[in-house]
């Protein structure tokens, strides 16, 4: 657990998947197997001032979604996490959501007969306006990382709120805009005088990450990306923040060091 201001932060991994990998399509070589790199789904979990704030969900138990059941090398652990800490689904009081691509929004559904039945039913889920408008009409670039069934339930179901901007969720959260991977990316920032949190979202997802001159593959607009990078990690670096790493397999969070060749992970508290 790590104690930042008035709340308490804990990571959840709740699954692992695996990716595609590589900079070229998967599919240029038949003849070989598809490079395939794995990746974790990680959730924040903020508790206090009455709140139980859950940052992302993951990709869910993927009864929606043949394409994400293949992808799984692991079930869906939400509620053995969340029952670490005390808490079920029902309890959790805010989503937020940095954005609505399936493997960070699908763990707010299950399969209850022919329909999706919500995870989280008490809670206000916030999301970027930006982003909300990107996911009704994503663009051919964007097509499969947005599910046209799982945004329409969100609008039905939901107490969904949308935010626009930089701005502050609640005292000691806010967030920080990024554009590059998708529009409207939301990354949480829990601060107090002393330490700050910032969740990466799919920005700086992973260590690996951390070069400068790095895009993943499905990023919208790699030169986005790469300042909105470098800046992050040069004042994250410079103030002393941890990131939290959403898809990381090894590390759920580091801090950022400089080394000869550029940033480098260091060393974070346990949570
Ligand atoms: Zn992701």
């Amino acid at each position: 657990m790590l104690a930042i201001g008035d709340y308490q932060l804990h990571s959840l991994t709740v699954q692992e998947f695996l990716f595609d990998g590589g900079p070229l399509p998967s599919r240029v070589d038949p003849t070989k197997p598809r490079p395939r790199v794995r990746l974790a789904t990680r959730l924040l979990l903020i508790v206090g001032n009455g709140r139980r704030i859950l940052v992302d969900t993951g990709v869910g138990d993927l009864c929606w979604t043949s394409r994400w059941a293949a992808n799984a090398t692991t079930p869906y652990r939400l509620e053995e996490e969340l029952e670490k800490h005390g808490l079920q689904p029902g309890d959790i009081t805010h989503l937020v959501l940095t954005h609505l691509h399936s493997d960070h929004i699908g763990g707010a559904f299950t399969c209850g007969g022919d329909r999706l039945v919500p995870v989280f039913p008490y809670a206000e889920v916030i999301v970027q306006e930006q982003n909300y408008r990107t996911a009704c009409r994503p663009d051919d670039q964007e097509r499969l990382s947005y599910n046209e069934t799982l945004i329409e339930e969100f609008r039905q179901l939901f107490l969904f709120r949308t935010v626009s901007g930089t701005h502050e969720l609640f005292p000691g959260i806010d967030v920080i805009i990024s554009n590059g991977h998708t529009r409207g990316q939301q990354l949480v920032r829990v601060s107090d005088d002393q330490t700050t949190l910032l969740h990466g979202a799919d920005l700086i997802p992973t260590t690996a990450h951390y070069p400068t001159s790095r895009v993943t593959g499905n990023d919208i607009d790699a030169r986005t990306v790469l300042e909105e990078k470098a800046a992050i990690l040069e004042e994250a670096c410079k103030k002393g923040w941890i990131l939290f790493f959403g898809h990381d397999p090894f590390r759920h969070a580091a801090t950022v060091l400089r080394g000869p060749c550029g940033f480098v992970p260091g060393p974070a508290p346990e949570f």
